[in-house]
């Protein structure tokens, strides 16, 4: 299951550079697959759809006024960390399970292997 940032959210920012995957922007903010990832390196010179979005391709921000979590890239910290490291810091709580993501510990630690490995 992937975390979610809610609208208790109060910007402090706190949460960004604890994410292993570089799964949260801040609001505004255009984000990418490849960022934090190992995905532009292991897609290198294709050019198919499928790939730029994965390298290169900037995606709209999906929170304009607070910081947001890109579920795509969201492991629950597994892989790295026994507690997702964005709930653990946050000083409001707002970083809570995203029921609309529901994933195993196997599959996420399978996107942890194709983000990375
Ligand atoms: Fe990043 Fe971990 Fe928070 Fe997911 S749970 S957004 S991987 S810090
Ligand atoms: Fe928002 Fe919490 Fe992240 Fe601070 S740590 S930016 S309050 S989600």
């Amino acid at each position: 299951m992937s975390i979610k940032i809610t609208e208790e959210c109060i910007n402090c920012g706190a949460c960004e550079s604890e994410c292993p995957n570089q799964a949260i922007y801040e609001g505004g903010k255009m984000w990418r697959m490849s960022d934090g990832t190992n995905l532009l390196k292991k897609n290198k010179g294709s050019k198919s759809k499928k790939n730029i979005y994965f390298t290169s391709g900037f995606q709209i921000p999906k929170k304009q006024e607070i910081y947001f979590i890109v579920s795509e890239k969201c492991t629950e910290c597994v892989g790295f960390y026994e507690e997702p490291q964005c709930a653990m810091i946050c000083p409001v709580n707002c970083c809570v399970l995203d029921e609309n993501h529901l994933e195993s510990k196997e599959d996420l630690l399978k996107k942890k292997k194709f983000l990375h490995d």
